[in-house]
């Protein structure tokens, strides 16, 4: 927190509102920094925030809806700017026996791993991907998610793709939760394309692509540069395509290994680059330059009990943005809370607590281009906010678990129980 930094609302009172919300401190988030407003005012109209400040400078509003709250603070709405809560079954199963001693060899040998998820996503109607989604998208949102990132990658054919984008654009209509949705159609090679990487990189350039753009399917392509899926020159072709069709692109990049995706990543102008356990500063200066937010996953680091930290000191000194996220996904981070997350940036990665709550508002914002209308609580953004009866920002980052009373507002709305 600076005391220097300049305010982050305009003195003009707003002509009008629909609600007032006063009495406890703001945690704006401005540029990244807590940027504390004591005993401050939110005042919101159709949805977005029109004015904020310190209660003794807030106009009455005698007609508007008025909330009280006798202190707490209020953050920006939480972003999860990485997920993949869409997919058929679960691995469960597959978990406990490598904990009985089975190794990932003999378990991808009997069909587990990805292809399992493949398999029984594939499998899924589009109800039941709805159904078990939702199972796993209210404990998120009950602990103040209001805007969440979700991809495909499990289907690995045009049709399923297809199914699961539909899906994650159904999902925004069930849930009072800002939603946007990710092609991942190169997350892995699908078996019908064995040692035939390059044709199916040509299906989702040539046909998949295509049609996602066309429906409004997607609002982002990514893609898994890695040994195990695809080369840098294959990523680049999906960019490409993907550019020239006007979608953003992000990249799962030197999660396992360096390839320099990042890198790639960021001279495509990409929103995110994600995971970056290995990459360098190199990648990093590259990121900087490109604009291309760090997407830090400490639940899949914590799952396969990586050693190689992501590079956090180089991040901090190049000024690139570092976003938080649950990673969400069957197979190596089965995460339902990003609060959690916030615990383990800081503990497993070295962020500061200040750090990781810009990494789950604003930073979170900007690896999904949302930086102007969310992540921050400022004039003009959309009103997404949570009231906790906590006495200082850090203390969400530091108890461990359990369930924090919370009172979440979407578009200026208390969002309740019904929802959830
Ligand atoms: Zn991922």
């Amino acid at each position: 927190m600076s005391l220097t930094d300049p305010l982050p609302f305009s003195t003009t009172p707003p002509a009008r509102c629909d609600s007032v919300w006063r009495g406890a401190t703001l945690v704006t988030m401005q540029d990244g920094h807590y940027n504390l407003i004591e005993n401050g005012a939110i005042v919101v109209a159709d949805g977005k925030i029109v004015w904020l400040g310190p209660v003794a400078d807030c106009p009455p509003f005698p007609d508007a809806e008025q909330h009280e709250f006798a202190g707490g603070i209020i953050t920006p709405g939480f972003v999860d700017c990485h997920t993949h809560l869409v997919f058929g079954g679960n691995r469960s199963g597959e978990f406990e026996q490598r904990l009985n001693g089975v190794s990932y060899a003999e378990i991808a040998a009997s069909g587990g791993g990805i292809i399992s998820t493949v398999n029984a996503t594939r499998e899924a109607t589009e109800e039941e991907l709805i159904e078990s989604a939702l199972f796993r998208l209210r404990p998120l949102l009950a602990e103040g998610v209001t805007c969440v990132e979700i991809k495909s990658g499990y289907g690995l054919s045009i049709d399923s793709e297809l199914k699961m984008l539909r899906v994650i654009r159904t999902l925004a209509t069930r849930l009072a939760v800002e939603v946007k949705s990710t092609c991942l159609a190169a997350h892995a090679l699908p078996p019908e394309y064995k040692n035939r990487p390059d044709e199916y990189i040509r299906l989702i350039c040539d046909t998949l692509l295509p049609i996602v753009a066309r429906e409004n399917l997607a609002d982002a392509v990514d893609a898994f540069c890695e040994h195990l899926a695809f080369s840098p020159a294959q990523v680049e072709q999906v960019f490409n395509a993907a550019k020239a069709l006007g979608l953003p692109v992000k990249l799962h990049a030197e999660q396992l290994s360096s390839l320099h995706g990042s890198a790639l990543a960021a001279r495509h102008g990409a929103l995110s680059a994600d995971h970056l356990e290995y990459a360098t500063e190199d990648d990093a200066i590259a990121m900087a330059a490109g604009g291309t937010v760090a997407v830090l996953l400490p639940g899949a680091f914590y799952l396969l009990r990586e050693k190689q930290q992501p590079p956090v000191a180089f991040f901090r000194q190049h000024k690139v943005p570092m976003a938080l996220a649950s990673d969400a996904n069957p197979g190596t981070s089965p995460v339902l809370s990003l609060r959690l997350m916030l615990n383990m940036g800081c503990t497993l990665f070295g962020l500061t607590p200040e750090e990781a709550l810009a990494g789950v508002t604003c930073h979170g914002a900007r690896a999904l281009g949302l930086q102007d209308s969310h992540g921050t609580l400022a004039p003009g953004k959309a009103a997404d906010f949570i009231h906790w009866p906590l006495s200082r920002p850090a203390e969400l980052v530091y108890w461990l678990g359990g369930e924090l009373p919370c009172t979440v507002v979407y578009r200026g709305n208390v969002r309740g129980n019904h929802y959830l």
